[in-house]
């Protein structure tokens, strides 16, 4: 029945008094079952061990004793494991696990000893790939011929598209008697372990925390309960997510996360590590998936996508928002980024200067990328004078051409001050963690200190000792220098522009700006703007 997942932890510890406490942190944590992994004990004695770990159990138990050939731990013989599961059954244990390929081997074992009120888990690993809906069809049905009370499969996904069809078996499976566990491991099988409320799916595991996972892409207990809200998912919920590779570090899942909930939005928001961005688009075609923000590599795929953009969008020609529009099904580009920067800097600047605005004044980008045409493209809506700056100077011309500005090298920008109060953005990833000592306004540190200085351990004396009287000079031109770095939130150029009292604005500030558009669009409802900010600041 849709709706009710279960959250199972593993309990990973190799003693019998590391898996009590893990036990007991689960349930503090809000665990509804926890999976006694008796393949990790580092020794295992079983009457004295299960009755230390059955007895006053704070949650309901499932007992496993995995063996190397399924993907465990256990080296010895099935004898031993059945007589342990056996003892785990009479000791009250609530769900038991026995491997497809010895389970009749198991239910003859029991054959007139089975203990009442235990339930039989049949499952089957493959930790290579994820079969075609025809064969995950009979291997439910071999498992359930066998006796299981409860199906499991787990399988691999080499694409995000391997999930669907796991989820297709799932909803199958959910007018049947037997209910089951439909799980696609790795980080591409991640939605298959959140979504499984949606799909019908009986269990889904949680680690205790990262290090602590049993199998590999499970996500931590905390993540699942309270960014991924799995508690409140049902079949109709809507799914969101960031599409792109890497997704991983996105802060995106927990910001909508956050956002949805607090508004009481019927929706959940995964971070998606997609290959091909057409197939996850027809693979996942239904309704229910309503709408994605994108990132690296996949904005100008998406432009491809879009049945309609925005006029601009176009001429960016990079959509980092994308929802399904409800009456229609038709595919809608929006770019959240350039709204989000510019009304960054235009909010700063009034704020330093009420009625101060971007119309005419000298506004230059340097880098001619996704967020620098981003940038770019805002800056000429808003009336500013466009100069684009790239360390590839054709695309620099290219790009001004486009918005009617003016190109200069990225040399050039030292010396480029022809008049006060204009504007710089960055939109390089000069600056960026680990080249925290770069900045785009002059060569990299490493070249210009050599090796000994770039082990040195104090930033400030680095940045005192190359901060050049030329860069003091240009930078003191700008009314306002941005950064659309968000790690670290001071770069360097930031850091030494507010030394000169230049106003500056964050990458961070262009982030939640982008996302509270993002949000609007996904939910039609305001932005819930200081908790997403506050959410963004304690994550950060
Ligand atoms: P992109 O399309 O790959 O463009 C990268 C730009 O940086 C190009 O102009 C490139 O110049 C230039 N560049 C790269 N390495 C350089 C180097 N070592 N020296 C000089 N120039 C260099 O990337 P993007 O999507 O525009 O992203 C750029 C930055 O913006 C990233 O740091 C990203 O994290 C940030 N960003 C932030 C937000 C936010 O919400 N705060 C949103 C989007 C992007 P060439 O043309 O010569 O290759």
């Amino acid at each position: 029945m849709a709706g009710v997942s279960l959250v199972c932890v593993p309990l990973v510890g190799k003693s019998v008094e590391q898996m009590l406490s893990e036990m007991a942190t689960a349930t503090a944590g809000g665990a509804d079952v926890a999976e006694i992994r008796l393949d990790h004990l580092a020794s295992f004695e079983p009457r004295r061990d299960l009755d230390l770990l059955l007895r006053n159990r704070p949650l309901p138990v499932l007992v496993t004793y995995r063996p190397n050939w399924e993907g465990g731990e256990y080296e010895g013989d099935d004898g031993w494991r059945f007589e342990a599961l056996l003892l785990a059954m009479e000791l009250g244990a609530e769900y038991v696990d026995i491997e497809l390929k010895v389970a009749q081997e198991f239910v003859d074992f029991l054959s007139g000893k089975r203990p009442d009120g235990t339930k039989l888990i049949v499952s089957s690993h493959n930790y290579q790939s994820t079969p075609s809906i025809e064969d995950l069809s009979i291997l439910v049905a071999r498992i359930q011929a066998v006796g299981a009370d409860i199906v499991k499969i787990a399988t691999t996904a080499v694409d995000i598209t391997d999930v669907a069809r796991m989820f297709k078996v799932m909803v199958h499976c959910q007018g049947q008697q037997v209910p089951m566990i439909g799980l696609v491991m790795g980080d591409r099988g991640l939605m298959s372990r959140i979504l499984c409320p949606k799909f019908g799916g009986y269990l889904t595991f949680a680690a205790l925390s990262t290090g602590k996972e049993s199998a590999p892409g499970q996500p931590s207990l905390s993540d699942l309960l309270d960014i991924y809200n799995i508690k409140q998912i049902k079949a109709d919920t809507k799914v969101y997510g960031v599409v792109g590779k890497p997704v991983a570090h996105s802060k995106g899942p927990i910001i909508h996360g956050t956002a949805f909930r607090s508004v009481g939005y019927n929706a959940v928001y995964l971070p998606l590590l997609v290959d091909d961005f057409e197939s996850f688009l027809s693979t996942y075609s239904s309704p229910d998936f309503a709408g994605f923000s994108v990132t690296m590599p996949h904005k100008e795929a998406a432009l491809a996508c879009s049945d309609e953009v925005d006029p601009i969008v176009k001429y960016i020609g990079a959509v980092n928002t994308l929802i399904k529009r409800p009456s229609d099904g038709k595919l809608i580009g929006y770019n959240t980024d350039y709204t989000g920067s510019i009304s960054a800097i235009e909010t700063t600047l009034q704020g330093k200067v009420p009625g101060a605005s971007l119309a005419d004044r000298i506004f230059v980008v340097i880098g001619a990328g996704g967020a620098g045409k981003a940038l770019a493209y805002g800056a000429r809506e808003k009336g500013a004078r466009v100069v684009i700056a790239n360390r590839t100077y054709e695309r620099a011309r290219e790009l001004a051409n486009f918005v009617g500005g003016q190109a200069i090298s990225l040399a050039d920008l030292e010396n480029f001050h022809p008049e006060e109060g204009m504007i710089l953005a960055n939109t390089t990833s000069v600056g960026m963690y680990p080249n925290i000592h770069d900045t785009p306004l002059s060569k990299p540190f490493r070249q210009r200190m050599g090796s000994k200085a770039q082990q040195s351990h104090s930033p400030k004396v680095e940045l005192n000792s190359v901060f050049s009287l030329k860069r003091k000079q240009a930078l003191k031109s700008y009314a306002l220098v941005f950064d659309a770095i968000y790690n670290p939130t001071l770069t360097r150029l930031l850091r030494e522009a507010e030394e000169l009292g230049v106003t500056i604005v964050t990458g961070v500030e262009m982030f939640v700006r982008q996302a509270m558009g993002q949000f609007e669009i996904f939910t039609g409802l305001p932005a819930p703007e200081k908790l997403m900010r506050e959410t963004l600041l304690n994550f950060h």
